[in-house]
């Protein structure tokens, strides 16, 4: 085929700027100012006016592998010549089953089955419907309740939402769904600002679920889900001893406890999961970006043992031919399964996990040395994950680092954020280097700022 009659032209601005309506973005301002990716490799994008950008946030903490790695765009080029689609409903393909299997190997004993979606968002939704199906095929029908926390931050499905606790996210699209409780979060700069790793302050936080159980009667709450680490709201690390504390009162009260690990999961924290790390076991663990290395879209439910066990068991004793009544066209789609099968690959053959754990005292220093450069009250780290906090400007709360993010783009560094909050999290693959020269950019830049 003649590769010039495809509709693909990366290297140019486009002539039309207005018709794509984007996400999560000032599309006016974006309009007038536009920053645009055309390529990427490596630790690093290409701007379309040909400048190289040091990737300081993994795409959008997704490309864990760093970008564009072989063995990945194989794998998919290799089976869309093959498969291009092919239903998971009553049929199935080879993929989906040796990824599920695959990822499944990567966590402490305990969890064997896997669903597959095509989005964090998804993933959420589907884990709060498996739990509420869950109590259900176990004959609690009462058990429908959901918590989660104020700032927690779920995806942009109406269960997401719901349990999500970011008010901006929430407040346009009210009433949501019913029966949802929010705990607070941990974020408490009085005690904890400036803290290396996990805070010492906060572990008692999690007693707020007893309180809710008991405002509620506990046998009427399904599930509460939290992000083990916070990362859109701008990276809250749950204190020491606190993630423990809401798994006892769930197992206390028979409540699911679901870890949301859409950006801890594939190696952020330096172990697969941050069930590792934490050494705290959820029922339903939610992942997707790096379980494709952002390449295709993918997102996954991790179920505990028993859990898929309760609804073919109650399928078994029905008659139904159906356990669970739920999914989605492209679950398990062969491109995505294709592509996360290569990424495990790369994942285990270059050890990035264990790459993570080794980087992450340095990573860690690197953080703290932007201590005392001008705006910044708070600096936290864990894994290669990184939260700095400005000051906010006066009655302008996100601007000062939205500037900062604006500068750091035009000076070759690719950077998050969300309200003042800045948030790294590069590719596994990042070098020492790197590491100077992000954080270098930001502390000129922030110095630059008023
Ligand atoms: N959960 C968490 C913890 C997330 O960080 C995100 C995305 N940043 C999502 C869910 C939603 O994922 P997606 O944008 O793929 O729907």
């Amino acid at each position: 085929m003649d590769g010039s009659a495809l509709p693909i032209n990366l290297d140019a601005k486009p002539n039309d700027l207005e018709s794509f309506w984007m996400p999560f973005t000032w599309n006016r301002e974006f309009k007038r100012n536009p920053m645009l990716l055309a390529s990427a490799k490596g630790m690093h994008y290409r701007s379309v006016d040909g400048r190289d950008i040091l990737d300081g946030t993994a795409g959008l903490w997704c490309c864990n592998a760093g970008h564009r790695r072989e063995k990945i765009v194989q794998a998919v080029q290799q089976t869309v010549e093959h498969l291009d689609f092919a239903p998971t409903f009553q049929l199935g393909h080879p993929l989906p089953f040796e990824l599920a299997s695959r990822v499944l190997q990567m966590l402490p004993p305990g969890y064997d089955h896997m669903f597959f979606c095509n989005s964090g968002s998804e993933a959420v939704d589907s884990a709060l419907k498996i739990a509420l199906a869950y109590h259900r095929v176990r004959g609690q029908a009462e058990r429908t309740r959901l918590i989660g926390r104020e700032r927690g931050y779920h995806g942009t499905g109406f269960g997401g939402i719901s349990v999500g606790g970011i008010v901006k996210n929430r407040m346009f699209f009210g009433p949501l769904i019913n029966g949802v409780d929010h705990l607070p979060h941990t974020h408490d700069l009085s005690r904890n600002a400036f803290t290396r790793g996990q805070p010492e302050h906060g572990a008692e936080l999690a007693d707020e679920l007893e309180r809710i159980c008991t405002l509620h009667d506990p046998s009427t709450i399904a599930a509460v889900i939290v992000e083990p680490v916070a990362g859109s709201t701008g990276v809250l690390i749950p204190p020491q001893g606190y993630l423990q504390r809401l798994r006892d009162i769930c197992d206390k009260h028979g409540i699911l406890l679901i870890f949301d690990e859409v950006i801890t999961g594939f190696g952020r924290l330096g172990t697969a999961f941050a069930t590792d790390y934490f050494g705290v076991k959820p029922d339903l663990i939610t992942c997707a970006k790096g379980l494709t290395n952002g390449v295709i879209p993918m997102g996954g439910v991790i179920a505990r043992e028993g859990i898929y066990d309760a609804f073919t068991e109650w399928a078994d004793n029905t008659g139904n031919t159906i356990e669970l009544f739920h999914g989605y066209t492209y679950s398990g789609h062969p491109v995505a399964a294709a592509a996360g099968l290569a990424t495990m690959e790369v994942y285990k053959e270059e050890g990035l996990f264990e790459r993570c754990a080794e980087l992450a005292p340095y990573w860690e220093d690197a953080v703290h040395s932007l201590k005392g450069t001008r705006h910044v009250i708070d600096l936290r780290n864990l894994g290669l994950i990184a939260g700095i906090e400005l000051e906010s400007r006066p009655g302008k709360v996100g601007a000062r680092a939205y500037e900062a993010f604006r500068r750091c783009f035009d000076k070759g560094l690719l950077i998050r954020v969300t309200g003042d909050i800045i948030a790294l999290s590069p590719p596994l693959i990042v070098e020492k280097g790197q590491i100077d020269e992000m954080f270098g950019t930001l502390q000129s830049v922030l110095n630059d700022l008023d």
